[in-house]
């Protein structure tokens, strides 16, 4: 992600984040009160994880009672919660079993060790490798940040995990030739870590026709296709799965950011024929706690009741209207927009002496939270609850933005 400027935090905190001058109090809905009152419509949804808004009423019925009745007690038990959204989760997907955790990068943790097994198990091979593509993300734990294809994050803490190679992503006949060279003597690749749309990477969906290709490829091989959709799981392209624009099934998928609905879980999510873990194989002290699950399963009920899926497909489709029509309002400095439902992306032109973290500094003196996705794309992913008059507040807040800094 490309950060702010630095502003004076707490010394106490370890300045590993830069951080806006804004500190926000209380949440309601798609909107934020910050410390002088104000308030400022949420656009950023922390990061793509809000699904149901700021202090939603049953998220707050949903876990004051979980809070009365049990918060954690390990895995060593039962857990009726866990149990129940993993019933969900399987019966609302193409996955037969799901392991929990609390973060995206370990659920890619988990995914990546999956892999790993995998190909030593099923493929013989001895040191597996697994092919991930350019200007993803993955998280920042060292084998995620491995998988992950931007050099930046690598820098400083090397020796990078082995064991990743990488394409360049939508481009098919670059990953046939990587895959050729790595295979050439025999079985070399456990599996393909990708994300169906790049979040972080510039708000860039997959070609469907390049992720067919791939899943024959994998499937001619053996090699597991693993979606990595934590940041487009759980309904926020107007599907469920990411994996459903493109109309390709994975072997897995991870997930974390939407499914708890701003509280912290991750998920992998396995179909039968990539279950290779075995009691001890991988493990989480929190993960799948009664109070994580319990949130999940609100969000999941919330989507149904809701049809929020609905409320992200036509939200999705008037917010990208409306940024089309900034863009031919704007043609000195705008591109275009990309994403899919409420996941989208203002694309700025290159050498157009504007950044999106310009953007995202004009939009928060217009009290419009934003956030960008590299260094030339400005990416609104509000709450799955956002109504057509916020996308009119956004879309306008926006202009005025765009008009402070042409
Ligand atoms: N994978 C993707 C696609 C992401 O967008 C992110 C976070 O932005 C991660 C993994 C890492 O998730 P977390 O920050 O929860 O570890």
């Amino acid at each position: 992600m490309v950060e702010p400027e630095p502003v004076p935090s707490s010394d106490a905190v370890m300045g590993t984040y830069n951080r806006f001058a804004l500190s926000l109090q209380r949440g309601k809905g798609c909107w934020v009160w910050d410390e002088r009152s104000r308030r400022h419509l949420d656009a950023v949804a922390g990061i793509a994880t809000c699904t149901l808004g700021h202090s939603n009423r049953a998220m707050r019925k949903a876990l004051t009672g979980q809070l009365r009745k049990l918060q954690h007690v390990s895995n060593l038990y039962r857990i009726p919660e866990q149990e129940a959204l993993a019933k969900w989760l399987v019966n609302n997907s193409c996955a037969d079993s799901v392991f929990f955790c609390n973060s995206g990068a370990e659920a890619n943790e988990a995914a990546i060790k999956l892999a790993r097994k995998h190909g030593h198990l099923r493929r013989g091979i001895e040191r597996p490798v697994i092919i991930t593509a350019s200007a993803s993300f993955h998280g920042r734990t060292l084998a995620a940040v491995s998988a992950t294809g931007q050099p930046r994050y690598h820098q400083g803490f090397e020796p990078m995990v082995e064991g990743f190679e990488f394409f360049r992503y939508n481009d098919l006949a670059d990953f046939e030739q990587l895959l050729e060279r790595l295979e050439q003597n025999g079985p070399r690749v456990a599996a393909v870590l990708i994300e169906p749309l790049q979040g972080e990477g510039g708000v860039n969906p997959s070609d469907p026709s390049v992720m067919q290709a791939i899943r024959e490829h994998c499937d001619q091989r053996n090699i597991l296709l693993i979606f990595d959709e934590v940041q487009v799981g759980m309904g926020r392209t107007g599907t469920l799965w990411g994996y459903e624009q493109l109309g390709v099934q994975p072997d897995a998928l991870t997930l974390a950011k939407g499914l708890g609905g701003g509280h912290a879980v991750g998920a992998l999510m396995v179909r039968h024929n990539a279950d290779v873990f075995e009691p001890g194989d991988h493990a989480s002290t929190f993960g799948g706690n009664p109070f994580a699950c319990q949130a999940c399963l609100t969000v999941a009920s919330e989507i149904e009741k809701r049809n929020l899926l609905r409320n992200v497909r036509e939200r999705g489709a008037q917010l990208r209207a409306g940024l089309n029509r900034l863009v031919q309002h704007f043609p000195d400095f705008l591109e275009g927009s990309r994403g899919w439902g409420l996941l989208q992306g203002l694309v700025l032109k290159q050498d157009c002496g504007i950044t999106a973290m310009d953007v995202v500094k004009a939009a928060l003196e217009e009290q419009l939270l934003v956030v960008p996705a590299g260094a030339q794309v400005v990416r609104m992913v509000p709450a799955l609850v956002i109504n057509a008059r916020e996308i009119q507040a956004l879309l306008t807040r926006l202009e005025r933005a765009l008009n402070r800094v042409s």
